[in-house]
């Protein structure tokens, strides 16, 4: 099954000149988001991981099926303000601006090997940020694991220091 067919390219959104990459075609159908799991947990078998973080809010969809498959934890990380308890903030920078993650501060604990799992891979800035969250808290990210990866945006180049897996590649 040729998992590229189940991702629909929206032209111009949210704003002009982005191409919007929607998992939603492959989320309507069952077969194409078991084997997405599927791969996806082949290529984390080795790393010993306690946890799988999932980046609001698309990386919550196939994160928690992921983490059931591979029978881990899952944790959130969400846009500010939405967690309650105490919690971790990092702020990283956008084209314009800026922008806030925050992760719950007793949802990781010390020696926790985590997988960070998000849908795209982009500018690289939201996935190392949560990296930098998940080590605030005492966690050691063992794998950067993407859906899909848009390589010509170099996102990989931010996430060097850690081992990092996507499934497709645009
Ligand atoms: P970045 O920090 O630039 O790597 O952006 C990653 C976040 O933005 C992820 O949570 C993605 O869901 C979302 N994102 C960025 N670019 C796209 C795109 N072209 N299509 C869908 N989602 C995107």
């Amino acid at each position: 099954m040729n998992l590229k067919k189940y991702i629909q390219d929206i032209p111009d959104f949210p704003k002009p000149g982005v191409i919007f990459k929607d998992i939603n075609p492959l989320l309507a159908n069952p077969e194409a988001t078991a084997q997405a799991i599927n791969l996806l947990a082949k290529g984390l078998y080795g790393f010993n991981a306690t946890k799988i973080v999932g980046i609001e809010s698309r990386g919550f969809l196939l994160g928690i099926l992921l983490a059931q498959k591979m029978g881990l934890g899952f944790v959130p990380i969400r846009k500010p303000g939405k967690l309650p308890g105490k919690i971790e903030k990092q702020t990283y920078a956008l084209e314009y601006g800026d922008d806030s993650i925050e992760i719950q501060q007793n949802s990781i604990s010390e020696g926790d090997l985590v997988i960070v799992h998000d849908d795209v891979l982009a500018t690289g800035g939201t996935a190392a940020a949560a990296c930098e969250l998940i080590e605030k808290c005492g966690g050691t990210v063992v794998q950067c694991n993407f859906l899909m990866e848009l390589g010509f945006l170099e996102g990989r180049k931010k996430l060097e220091n850690y081992a990092l897996h996507s499934l497709l590649h645009y």
